[in-house]
């Protein structure tokens, strides 16, 4: 690959992943679960307030009862989603959340090419 086409590709993941994130703070604030609690700002700083906190919390008490027989987070999100206990919008947020951290692998895989690039560059003298 190019070293055009190499910046190119980190430029482009780099606005992917900038995207990803704003979608993903705008999804969590329309959480239909957090406009419950408007106003509550300590239950909202708790990480509580929203569906995935309220799944999070609960995935916490479980474990703490059971360290050994502890469920994954995703496991107990999964029954949640099932449950109807999670609104779009948090699941939204989740997704958004694994698109943006696959752009960041793809991200430091390009950045490890740019780098190897400028390595040979570097040894053959011509920067
Ligand atoms: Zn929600």
């Amino acid at each position: 690959m190019s070293i055009e086409s190499l910046l190119i590709k980190q430029a482009r993941l780099s606005d992917l992943r900038r995207h990803l994130k704003a979608q993903g703070a705008a999804e969590a604030e329309m959480c239909e679960n957090g406009k419950r609690s408007v106003g509550q700002v300590e239950h909202l700083l708790m990480g509580g307030g929203s569906c995935i906190g309220d799944v999070y919390q609960g995935w916490k008490d479980c474990a703490d009862a059971d360290p050994y027989g502890e469920p994954s987070f995703e496991e107990i999100w999964e029954d949640a989603v099932l449950e109807g206990d999670v609104c779009q919008h948090c699941q939204n947020v989740r997704n958004l959340k694994k698109q943006r951290m696959q752009a960041g692998r793809e991200l430091a895989g390009v950045r490890a090419a740019i780098t190897r690039v400028g390595r040979r560059l570097a040894k053959e003298g011509t920067a």
